[in-house]
């Protein structure tokens, strides 16, 4: 059970100390928690991917269950869903959006056409946002249903648990 003398283990990484409201864990675990139940994607829609992510997040699929909610400005955002086609002439925006985002940041490459340019092997499109973007989940698919972009956003909640010194000074 991994107990201690002094202390009770209540739930992995935290424990209690005995007869007391005191308990004790990891700035990383406070930090990770804190952040994974309170993912905020930036509103931002690129193509037909976008009208799954919209209704991913609409009422009958309710993400604020979860804690996300998405935000129409980068500066209050913490996750930007790349959602549809990525052209060579939309790409410029899509990384300024991203760098006035606050760190720690988080990015998901949503559909075929994300991931990797899908069927557009066009001269006008990019072939995959990661040429310019640092991809942290990426969900195939054309386009991929909510069920698929809750399980992504679940992957990601479990990527940003298993985080190590993100915090204080961090920089990326
Ligand atoms: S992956 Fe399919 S559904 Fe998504 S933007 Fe590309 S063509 Fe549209």
């Amino acid at each position: 059970m991994g107990i201690e003398k002094s202390t009770i283990e209540v739930m992995p990484s935290v424990r209690q100390i005995p007869g007391t409201p005191v308990f004790i864990t990891s700035i990383d675990k406070i930090f990770n928690w804190a952040r994974a139940s309170s993912i905020w994607p930036m509103t931002f829609g690129l193509a037909c991917c976008a009208i799954e992510m919209m209704a991913t997040g609409a009422s009958h699929y309710d993400l604020d269950r979860f804690g996300i909610i998405f935000r129409a400005s980068p500066r209050q955002a913490d996750c930007l869903i790349v959602a549809g086609t990525v052209t060579k002439k939309m790409a410029p925006m899509i990384k300024r959006v991203y760098e006035q985002m606050p760190e720690p940041k988080y990015v998901i490459a949503m559909g075929s056409c994300a991931c990797s340019g899908g069927i557009f092997r066009t001269y006008s499109t990019v072939q995959g946002v990661d040429e310019f973007l640092p991809v942290d989940i990426y969900l195939p698919g054309c386009p991929p249903r909510p069920e698929a972009l809750i399980y992504a956003l679940l992957k990601l909640q479990d990527k940003i648990k298993a985080e190590s010194g993100k915090w204080g000074f961090w920089r990326k």
